[in-house]
């Protein structure tokens, strides 16, 4: 059965000590003791070894075993020329810098593989986040989706909120008139200029349709003001499609709630307020009562 670590060491932590640590020091122990056993001329087997273990640094395994290979040829051809006629230590000095270029390729191996790992992770979470970002978001309008909205509302912990529902007056009287695709235009550009009329602060989504959902962490009487300064400018200023350009009326219903109520009840306020809009002869704001 294998043996279990230690509690304070990792399989990779100790892996990383054998390699950083532990075999660096046996390495200056061994060139060490060759070098007082049998003079200077070890010295260059030391520093050959120590080649493949810095291709390890930065190489591919094969890269790093390509450089052993050539450390190992040069020693192995030094060994040739310049031998002390002492076949036993040229076969030492081989065999040590074959050791160590096995080891450098191991090295090398597992940084690739940490690496790699690190990589995926990093691409993982990135497309996790893209996905995210995708499902909370409403491609016509680049604003959040009601799930994006949903998500958000979570998130946010005011002690008071203010919610508007904006609906475009006669939208299918547009589509009737100019077309579909001019419909939708209109539906970009009053979600454009909702975002851009309320604060980055506040949650602006397209709730389904020709609604929008306008979430503001204000109370009732700083958000109606903010709503209504708002609806002035989109319904006053028209909106520049590709057919025409073209004025449009929105109603809105607003209502207020304290953090910690279900968002149903304040839906259905803003609902009701907007019906109310709608049936008043729509293009303007109804506040629902508390
Ligand atoms: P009202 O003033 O009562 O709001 O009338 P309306 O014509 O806007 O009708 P309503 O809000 O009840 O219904 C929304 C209409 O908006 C239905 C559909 O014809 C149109 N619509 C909904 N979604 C889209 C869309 O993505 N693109 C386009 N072009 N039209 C849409
Ligand atoms: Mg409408």
């Amino acid at each position: 059965m294998a043996k279990q670590l230690p509690k304070w060491i990792n399989r990779e932590q100790l892996v990383l000590l054998l390699l950083g640590v532990v075999v660096p020091l046996a390495f200056i122990a061994i060139i060490l003791f060759a070098d007082v056993r049998e003079g200077p001329k070890t010295a260059y087997v030391g520093v050959l070894a120590a080649i493949p273990l810095l291709a390890a640094i930065f190489g591919t395994p094969k890269t790093t075993a390509f450089v052993g290979v050539a450390t190992w040829l040069s020693a192995f051809e030094f060994g040739n020329i310049a031998s002390d006629g002492n076949a036993n230590s040229q076969r030492v000095r081989l065999i040590i810098i074959a050791i160590f270029s096995v080891i450098a390729v191991i090295a090398s191996a597992i940084r690739v593989r940490r690496e790699e790992g690190f990589a995926q992770a990093f691409l993982r979470a990135a497309q996790a986040d893209l996905i995210e970002v995708q499902a909370n978001t409403d491609i016509s309008t680049g604003l959040l989706n009601r799930r994006g909205v949903i998500a958000s509302l979570e998130l946010r912990q005011a002690p008071e909120m203010t919610l508007a529902m904006f609906d475009i007056d006669t939208l299918k009287q547009i589509n009737d008139t100019y077309g579909h695709l001019v419909g939708d235009e209109v539906i970009a550009g009053v979600g454009s200029r909702l975002a851009g009329g309320f604060s980055k602060d506040d949650v602006v989504g397209r709730w389904g349709g020709d609604e929008y959902i306008v979430i503001l962490d204000t109370p009732m009487e700083l958000g109606t003001k903010a709503v209504l300064r708002v609806f002035e400018q989109l319904t006053s200023e028209p909106i520049a499609t590709s057919a025409a350009t073209i004025s449009v009326g929105m109603s809105v219903g607003v209502a207020t709630w304290a953090d910690g109520e279900a968002i149903d009840g304040v839906l259905a306020r803003a609902d009701n307020a907007l019906y109310e809009a709608k049936s008043k002869g729509r293009n303007q704001v109804v506040v629902a009562p508390l």
